[in-house]
């Protein structure tokens, strides 16, 4: 049996959660058998759509005092989960959420577990996942021999499919833990996509010579409908927020259109990024290293090129 965690935010459930599904769909698929959903809390999206993307049954334990995310208390009634529907291997999106359950989970299900794995499982005879290793430059096949396997899913590692029906809905008994965390505030951004599920993001760096001359990138980015983001020295100096930062030492994303304007390209930069579908790179330097990652380069001054791109996009909504 595969359990997938299928996570919301809010009650409302990410592309990342109908990914994950698709992915213990396809799974349960390879090992003969099947994939049922486990959803935590209230959620006002429709829970036994979860069956479109192939879960069979969905198990909802629509409790309020599991609205708040609690890593502990979550890892405890996950595990309690897995027991109860006889799961042999437990998927969960590679998110912050998913990320710090995954350990945890491990520990608590003396499980084999594969964190940020974007491959389908070799079954033959043993059971294999892959994953990116050395921030994008190889990639690692990982055994997990341990009668409970954990894996949780790198976002865009596989499109949703929307193939099944509505799934049937119950109730699963567990122990819900009280919680030993007391929430006093939660700020959350709102407006954007976040960048770990942006699909198109627009990033820019010390080539837009000061914070004042961000609207254009503001302004391309809202016309693509994407997320901004930030080489690191735009956030360290204060020119752009912390969590717009990218790159080895903040966000790795990996979106399918990842537009970088005047960022020169360094190693732990594209760490962060150079798993983006298509790479679009401005920038007047000829040798700026960022064009050896491009899909497309635009060799000239940001400051011409990125109204006239502005301009293109806003031209090609109107006639379509
Ligand atoms: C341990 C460590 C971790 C790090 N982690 C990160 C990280 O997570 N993310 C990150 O981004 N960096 C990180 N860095 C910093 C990284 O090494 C680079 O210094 C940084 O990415 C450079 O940022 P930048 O490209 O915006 O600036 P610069 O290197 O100054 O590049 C600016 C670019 O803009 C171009 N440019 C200038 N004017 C124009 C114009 N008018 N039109 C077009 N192009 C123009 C220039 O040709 C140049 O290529 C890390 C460094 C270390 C040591």
């Amino acid at each position: 049996m595969i359990l997938v965690f299928a996570e919301n935010q809010k009650g409302k459930f990410k592309k990342t959660t109908f990914e994950a599904v698709t992915y213990g769909k396809k799974v349960a698929e390879k090992l003969g058998t099947e994939c049922v959903a486990l959803v935590l809390g209230n959620v006002s999206d429709d829970v036994a759509a979860l069956g479109t993307y192939g879960a069979s049954k969905v198990y909802h334990i629509d409790n309020a005092s599991l609205n708040q995310f609690d890593s502990q208390v979550f890892a405890n009634v996950i595990a309690q989960a897995v027991g109860k529907v006889g799961a042999n291997v437990l998927v969960l999106s590679h998110s912050s959420t998913g990320k710090s359950l995954t350990g945890r989970l491990a520990v608590r299900l003396n499980a084999g577990s594969v964190a940020g794995a974007n491959s389908i499982p070799t079954t033959d005879g043993d059971f294999k996942v892959r994953k990116n290793v050395f921030s994008g430059k190889a990639i690692a096949e990982y055994q997990i021999s341990s009668p409970v396997k954990i894996i949780s899913l790198m976002g865009n590692s596989i499109p949703p499919e929307e193939t099944g029906s509505p799934a049937s809905v119950e109730n699963l008994d567990v122990q819900i833990p009280e919680s030993r965390i007391k929430v006093k505030e939660v700020k959350t951004i709102e407006g954007t996509v976040p960048l770990p599920e942006a699909e198109l993001v627009v990033s820019a760096g010390r080539g837009m010579k000061g914070p004042e001359n961000w609207g254009i990138i503001e302004e391309l980015a809202d016309v693509v409908g994407a997320t901004t983001a930030c080489s690191r020295p735009v956030a360290d100096t204060g020119w752009r927020p912390h969590h717009e930062h990218v790159g080895q030492t903040g966000v790795a994303i990996r979106p399918n259109l990842y537009i970088a304007v005047g960022i020169s390209g360094a190693i732990q930069h594209l760490a962060g990024v150079n798993n983006s579908k298509v790479i679009v790179v401005i920038n007047k330097d000829p040798e700026a290293p960022f064009f050896k990652a491009a899909d497309y380069g635009v060799c000239a001054d940001l400051f011409d090129v990125v109204p006239k791109l502005t301009e293109a996009f806003k031209k090609y909504n109107a006639s379509n």
